[in-house]
Order: structure tokens, then C-alpha cells, then sequence
């Protein structure tokens, strides 16, 4: 998967003071004449329940359970479930709008499988104490670490020493707009002047130090104070899935070696119980080779001192250096050696919600 070269401007682009998306919406709703009407569920509901979590609840062990009926079914279900997640980030996404959706679905995804594996694993009698303990540490870790991730990315906080006005400040911290390279630096929504490699969230509404993205399954942005516990995570449930998949598989296929398996199992569908857990390890296998993919593209870009949010604009302004099928994409604007670019990463401010001028990060 190629990353994405195409996007609209953003907030923080050079090019762009306006928010066009917002524009567009508006403009769309217009010709459409489809306004907003609330649905009449939201009626009887107060205004902070998210509708948007019952979905993932309700439909992935009603999928999962149709895909173990069959081979055929489970291959159909286990195509249409990336397909449909992945229009629904599209909509949500394009919108900017905030959605527990995708937070839900990986937490109940996680609980989901745990829960499988002590009712239809246990009782089997081939997994031992210490497998169930790994599995269950690893679990809690990988939670606490999710907890730690969310706590924010780190935002950016107004000086309150600068002159803002609505046209940008005159002069703050001996910089003034039009010093600034570009213009860059200053935040038309937040209306503050922010640190180099800060970048507006328009999901969050806010400024973010050090910027990688939002991540929509975690429901966070990741910047400068985050984005070490982010990857933490990534990797604490990678080695987790990893673990637990191939301890299901072991269990369901212990004539096959774990790499076989999951491609050749015979007579793993004549039992509805072998079935489940057969569907519920290529679901997990589908969600670790993602994340997988993603943890790659993560670590390159520490190793190359770049962010997500940078490649992206590296690549739309056509200034970045592209290699293996955009996986390494390099500004060259950070880059100190990989070394180097690893201490600075490992190394840097972690404070939640520092004023800029304490957390400038050239
Ligand atoms: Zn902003
Ligand atoms: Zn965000």
C-alpha cells in the first residue's frame, strides 16, 4: 500500500488560510440540501453517548460467528470487514469528524479474543499456566501502555506575553509572521504562533508539539509526548497477537507447524468450536499485518527524523525523496544519522500541554 500522495491542504499548509474542507462541506450540504437532521434515536439519549460504539459490539461476533459456519462464508466476511472498516474511516475521515468507533472495535477486538481464548482455548487442556500468564500480561500491558498513549500528544499553549490579534501577532519571542519561513508558524484557528514541526488537528481542534498524526484507533493525536508510549503499544500488542495466535493454532492444528496452518488446517471446520477459533486467528492475523506494516513505517520515520504529517506535505509539495515503494520517505530537513535521530526521539520533552516557547524543538 502506497501512502497516500493526494490530500487537501491542511490548516498549518503555507498555502492554504482558509478551511477549505469546511467550505466544502458546507457547500455540499447546500447543493444537496441535506442539513443535518438528528436522528431519533439521539432524541432519548443524553448529548455524550456516541452512538457510534454499538456497531463494533453488536456486528463483530455476529461476523465472526457467521464466518466459522463455513470456509467459504469466512473467507467472504474476512474480505467484506477490512473493506467496510476501511469506508467508514474514509467518511469519517474526509469529514474530520471524532467517532469512538474505531476505539471500540479494537478494544472489544482485544477483549473479543481474550475472552475466546479462556472459554474455547482453556478448556482444551493443551495450553499450560504459563502460556495464559504471558497472554495475560501481555494484554494488561499493552493496555496500560494504551492508557498512557491517550493521555494526549502534547499541545501547543498560547505565550500569554504574545500580542494576538486576528490577523496574526506583530512580533513574539523575536519572531515576528513575516519573519516566520513561509508563515508557517502561526495557527489561523488557534491564533497562536507555534514551534517548527507543531501542526494543527482538525479533529482535535488544537495545535500539537512534534505532530505525527491522529490515530482514529486510539481516538488521539500522536505528537512529541505520546509518540513513544504510541509505539510502545504497537509493539507490546503485536508481540501479544503474535504469542496468542500461535498458541490458538498449536491448540485447533497440532499435527500442522503454526506457519502452515493457517493456510492448511484439515478438518478444522468439522467442529463449530475449532471453526471459531481458526476465523478469530486470521482476523487477528489480518489486524497484526497492519499494524505490522504500520510499526515499519513508524520506525523508518524515527530513523529518518521525519513525521508522518511532514511526509505528507514532504510529498505533496513533490520536496521528499521517495525509496521502496514510498515505505522511506526522507525530507532531509531533520536528519542528524540514524543514531542520532534515535537518541533525539528517545530523549525528547514528554511534558503534556507545554508552553511553546519552553518546548522549542529545532
Ligand atoms: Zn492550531
Ligand atoms: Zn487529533
Amino acid at each position: 500500500m502506497k501512502r497516500e500522495r493526494f490530500k487537501p491542504p491542511e490548516p498549518d499548509d503555507p498555502f492554504c488560510c482558509c478551511d477549505c474542507e469546511e467550505l466544502d462541506d458546507v457547500c455540499e450540504r447546500l447543493l444537496c440540501m441535506e442539513w443535518e437532521k438528528p436522528s431519533p434515536l439521539s432524541r432519548f439519549l443524553p448529548d455524550h453517548v456516541d452512538l457510534s460504539v454499538l456497531p463494533p459490539m453488536v456486528l463483530l461476533p455476529v461476523l465472526l460467528r457467521v464466518a466459522a459456519l463455513h470456509c467459504m462464508l469466512g473467507v467472504v466476511v474476512l474480505t467484506a470487514l477490512p473493506v467496510l472498516v476501511l469506508w467508514y474511516y474514509y467518511i469519517t475521515h474526509r469529514k474530520k469528524r471524532r467517532t469512538l468507533f474505531f476505539l471500540t472495535l479494537a478494544l472489544f477486538s482485544l477483549a473479543y479474543m481474550y475472552f475466546l481464548f479462556i472459554t474455547e482455548i482453556l478448556p482444551r487442556g493443551n495450553v499450560g499456566n504459563r502460556q495464559v500468564v504471558t497472554v495475560t500480561t501481555g494484554l494488561i500491558m499493552t493496555l496500560v501502555s494504551l492508557a498512557r498513549t491517550k493521555r494526549g500528544p502534547g499541545f501547543v499553549r498560547a505565550d500569554p506575553t504574545c500580542p494576538v490579534s486576528y490577523t496574526g501577532p506583530a512580533y513574539c519571542n523575536g519572531v515576528s509572521q513575516s519573519e516566520s519561513p513561509g508563515g508557517k508558524k502561526w495557527c489561523p484557528v488557534c491564533r497562536l504562533v507555534r514551534p517548527e514541526r507543531a501542526g494543527h488537528c482538525r479533529i482535535c481542534g488544537e495545535c500539537v508539539l512534534r505532530m505525527d498524526h491522529h490515530c482514529v484507533w486510539i481516538n488521539c493525536c500522536i505528537g512529541q509526548a505520546n509518540h513513544k508510549h504510541f509505539l510502545l503499544t504497537l509493539l507490546l500488542f503485536l508481540m501479544t497477537s503474535l504469542y496468542g495466535i500461535s498458541m490458538v493454532l498449536r491448540s485447533v492444528c497440532p499435527r500442522q507447524s503454526v506457519f502452515i496452518a493457517p493456510l492448511y488446517c484439515p478438518g478444522v471446520y468439522n467442529q463449530y468450536s475449532t471453526a471459531l477459533c481458526f476465523t478469530c486467528v486470521w482476523y487477528s492475523c489480518i489486524v497484526t499485518g497492519a499494524l505490522w506494516y504500520l510499526l515499519v513505517l513508524q520506525l523508518v520515520n524515527v530513523s529518518c527524523n521525519v513525521t508522518e504529517r511532514e511526509v505528507h506535505i514532504a510529498l505533496r509539495n513533490r520536496t521528499a525523496r521517495s525509496r521502496f515503494c514510498g515505505v522511506v520517505v526522507e525530507t532531509g530537513i531533520y536528519t542528524r544519522g540514524f543514531v542520532h535521530n534515535w537518541i533525539e526521539f528517545l530523549t525528547m520533552n514528554t511534558h503534556h500541554g507545554a508552553s511553546h516557547t519552553h518546548t522549542h524543538t529545532v
